[in-house]
């Protein structure tokens, strides 16, 4: 296989000097922190530990973890470490989960996360010759400013879309040649739709690869998205607390993302207990940056499930990989006991053959949880007779049973009456919060 790497001198170090500098690295941040940070000096000081203390990787785990209330109380300037003059960027959550959190960012974190974001590109194939086609969202959110950076610093000839107002990506991207397009795996698939609706084909348009990601997505939808588009698909994972996209990426081998271990160090943990698992056991996954200077966050759980596992990648980078997070912590649904993920859904959909614009809605009606999903007819299905479409949702409905062990009730609803999403989509209305 071709190798393709921005910075290869750090992308194939052998595993033992990836541990060195880590070691080097999280020594010196541990100790930033500590004088810089009083909310975090106190959660240290709490657990009994210095940064004396702080020898080796394994004693990473006597130091306390943040998670994201930690990041709310703290908003927005209680985890700064630098003076706010030394920054020169500000960025947001998307708010999937509740109230947004910031991040700062001085120059040299700008130029780390572009670079992160610049290894996915070139991992994808990206070179100067390319045309980046950036459709997610610029503004706070962290998408459309990595993949913008990242592009700029592959020299790829950078057209700054962001997302919303199809017609018009469709035109520029037949115009001027789009051949990488960066944008959430929803917007994508509308994206591609869109194309197919216009009559132009997976072989008219000049695009190579997509770099997908912010939002979990299925094999399946991966398999759809590359066939409307033609082109092959990857992912790409991210965090604004801990940069933005790019904290990993996926190689040509397309077997999980790789983690950017020269700056970020990946855990997993049991989210009951706290405690360390090893490597190929399934958690949450906790990140602490080691060169973040202005927002540096140490043992941060992104509440992301994925299990991460180290062997050789056909690629030649020796940077762990993670599976691609089907489901974070909070966005699991307990209905009448049972734990379902939206993405068990959607793998379900996708197999039988139907889109996946599909919505959740989960009541509580007499005491009892109800589980609605709404999944739109493609239209060539749509002209079918009503006892067509009860037979295919009797069928959804028996094949969502083996998936999640309750039988959801199954609408089929006519094409592109599900609102499209231009960002993360919108896969979930819990009714039963309104009425806690
Ligand atoms: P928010 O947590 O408000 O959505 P962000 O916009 O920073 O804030 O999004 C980060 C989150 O998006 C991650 O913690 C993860 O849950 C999700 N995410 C990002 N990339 C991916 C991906 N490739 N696959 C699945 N989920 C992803
Ligand atoms: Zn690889």
């Amino acid at each position: 296989m071709e190798n393709r790497y921005f910075q290869p001198e750090f992308e194939t170090m052998p595993e033992k000097d990836i541990k060195a500098l880590q070691t080097k690295k999280l020594i010196r941040q541990v100790k930033h922190v500590y004088e810089n940070v009083p909310y975090y000096r106190n959660l240290m000081d709490e657990k009994g530990v210095k940064p004396e203390d702080i020898k080796t990787l394994d004693d990473l785990r006597k130091l306390p973890f943040l998670s994201k209330a930690d990041l709310r109380e703290a908003y927005p300037y209680g985890l700064l470490a630098v003076p706010l003059s030394k920054c020169v960027r500000i960025q947001s959550t998307s708010g999937t989960t509740g109230k947004r959190v910031v991040a700062f960012y001085t120059q040299n974190d700008v130029d780390m996360w572009e670079d992160c974001c610049a290894r996915a590109i070139v991992a994808a194939g990206g070179t100067k010759g390319d045309v980046c086609h950036v459709s997610y969202g610029y503004g706070l959110f962290t998408g459309g400013a990595g993949l913008h950076g990242g592009s700029h610093k592959v020299g790829c000839l950078t057209l700054p879309m962001s997302s919303g107002n199809t017609d018009r990506q469709v035109q520029f991207m037949m115009d001027l040649g789009s051949t990488i397009l960066c944008c959430t795996p929803s917007y994508a698939e509308f994206i591609g739709e869109t194309l197919k609706e216009r009559g132009i084909k997976p072989d008219e348009n000049k695009l190579k690869a997509g770099i997908f990601g912010a939002e979990p997505w299925t094999e399946e939808m991966r398999r759809d998205i590359e066939s409307l588009l033609g082109i092959k698909a990857y992912d790409i994972y991210g965090l604004t607390e801990i940069s933005g996209p790019g904290v990993a990426f996926e190689c040509e081998e397309q077997r999980g993302m790789h983690i950017n271990e020269d700056h970020f160090i990946a855990e997993v943990i049991d989210p009951d207990t706290g405690e360390p698992l090893p490597e190929g056991s399934r958690g949450e996954l906790v990140f602490t940056s080691l060169d973040k200077e202005a927002f540096p966050l140490i043992r941060y759980r992104t509440r992301d499930i994925c299990v991460l596992t180290r062997g050789k990648c056909t690629c030649g980078r020796t940077f762990v990989k993670m599976t691609k997070p089907l489901g974070r912590t909070d966005d699991m649904l307990i209905i009448r006991g049972v734990n379902v993920f939206p993405s068990q859904i959607e793998a379900v959909l996708i197999n039988q053959g139907y889109s996946p614009n599909y919505q959740i809605e989960v009541d509580r009606v007499n005491n009892t949880d109800t589980l609605d999903v709404f999944v739109e007819l493609s239209p060539e299905h749509f002209s079918d007779t009503i006892k067509d479409v009860e037979r295919q949702e009797q069928s959804l409905q028996s094949a969502m049973k083996t998936m999640l062990g309750i039988v959801p009730k199954v609408h089929l609803v006519a094409p592109k009456t599900i609102e499209r999403s231009e960002g993360k989509a919108v896969r979930v209305i819990d009714k039963r919060k309104l009425h806690d």
